[in-house]
């Protein structure tokens, strides 16, 4: 039997709409670190909040098979259940980025020689843009206020004798660090557990960005004692471009009322919400983060994808990504000598789906390799100046699909010198 035909996962592929070429063949989709695909179901339960709305109007709000008012908590379960946490310990609410806002502002509190903040070199522009802001909010210099980590000069990836000695050496005048739990250039997976014992140790508060990590690799958000978390949902979790993120605040913060932050109306305890009295009364958990009524139409989306990965499991899952990405190692060290470097980390447990490939030669002839492999079928997106990230999906990816690739690879660059 074939890798494919031995796989338990194979029936998931079938629930998920598959991007096709003109002639009505499957494109080769290895972008679902970037936007995952769509579960079929995502149409059906969209509609049925169209139904909703236009037989009920306001009504939707507390009738029909799903209402509103409670429509956050209907995806608790599912996201507790990926991230690793108690379902009081994450909420799915706004953006991605507007989540590390609205989570720094409550985690980061500069105090006396406590004001920095630790973050990698490479971080995502957006969270670089968020940290510095909230430096600049709080009336400091970035320039003394921001420590960003670089890999060793001619390494790619970071070690983590050097993130715990940076966190170390920052010692006390160390307020946070923020970290991703995947590096989304690289693909490489941190020990968040540690990572978070460290900053803890030396008096810090640490939060993760998961936009790479959720859905993609284990994760224990709870035992791991970190601060606060935050994802977006339109990576492996499929929910569609720009759904709802989601966020993590630990436990031990669940009732501390006194915290800072940018409260409104839908961090209200939902049990006196409606009484609109003037006062804030602040609900337990990360629901009390919330600030504004969540966006059902995109919210719906991830009920559906959160269906998927509860019917998958998570276990079984991660198993058939560790195969697949390795079988695409497999096909990428099949190359040609020095054509192709995988940079992200070669150890299945250090990295999630995604593996980053440097091309050799120009940024030019990069870019062509990326356009001829679209032309061949082959979905996967280019990172200037010189790498292709390529990530097989264990719920709807296949290991013809991933030969298919190595193929493609392998014509495309003989036919540009
Ligand atoms: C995808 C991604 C984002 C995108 O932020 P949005 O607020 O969802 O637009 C931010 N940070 C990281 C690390 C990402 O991977």
């Amino acid at each position: 039997m074939s890798e494919d035909g031995a796989d338990p996962l194979q029936e998931f592929r079938a629930r998920f709409a598959l991007p096709r070429d003109a002639a009505g063949r499957p494109l080769v989709y290895f972008c679902g670190h970037s936007l995952g695909l769509m579960p079929l179901a995502a149409r059906q339960i969209v509609n049925e909040e169209l139904d909703s709305w236009e037989a009920r109007g306001i009504s939707g709000q507390f009738s029909g098979r799903r209402p509103w008012i409670d429509y956050a908590s209907l995806l608790t379960a599912g996201l507790a259940t990926l991230a690793g946490a108690h379902g009081h310990e994450v909420v799915a609410m706004n953006a991605l980025t507007v989540n590390l806002h609205m989570l720094l502002a409550s985690f980061y509190r500069p105090q006396g020689a406590r004001q920095r903040i630790l973050i990698e070199a490479g971080a995502f522009p957006s969270d670089r843009h968020a940290v510095v802001a909230q430096i600049r909010w709080h009336g400091l210099d970035p320039a003394d206020c921001l420590i960003e980590l670089a890999p060793r000069e001619g390494e790619e990836l970071l070690r983590k004798d050097d993130i715990e000695g940076a966190i170390e050496r920052a010692g006390e005048t160390l307020a946070l660090v923020l970290w991703p739990g995947v590096q989304y250039l690289t693909g490489q997976a941190f020990d968040l557990v540690r990572l978070a014992r460290t900053a803890r140790r030396a008096g810090a508060a640490i939060g993760f960005d998961l936009a790479h990590a959720i859905g993609n690799v284990p994760l224990a958000l709870h035992d791991s004692d970190a601060d606060f978390a935050a994802w977006c949902s339109y990576k492996y979790l499929n929910a569609g471009p720009g759904a709802i993120g989601g966020a993590f605040v630990h436990e031990r913060h669940q009732r501390r009322v006194e915290l800072p932050r940018l409260a409104g109306w839908w961090g209200n305890d939902p049990a006196t919400r409606f009484l609109m009295a003037p006062a804030f009364d602040c609900a337990p958990g990360a629901a009390g983060w919330q600030t504004s009524n969540p966006p059902i139409l995109s919210a719906a989306p991830l009920l559906a994808s959160l269906g998927l990965f509860a019917a998958a499991g998570l276990a079984r899952l991660r198993a058939k990504s560790i195969e697949l990405t390795r079988a695409l190692e497999a096909q990428i060290t099949a190359l040609p000598p020095g054509e192709a470097t995988i940079i992200s980390p070669r150890a299945s447990d250090r990295r999630g789906a995604q593996l980053s490939v440097r091309m050799r030669g120009s940024r030019d002839r990069g870019r062509r390799v990326h356009e001829a492999l679209g032309a061949r079928g082959v979905v996967c997106d280019w990172r200037e100046p010189d790498v292709l990230r390529l990530a097989p999906v264990p719920l709807y990816n296949t290991f013809d699909e991933v030969r298919a690739c190595g193929l493609a690879l392998r014509e495309v660059l003989a036919a540009i010198p």
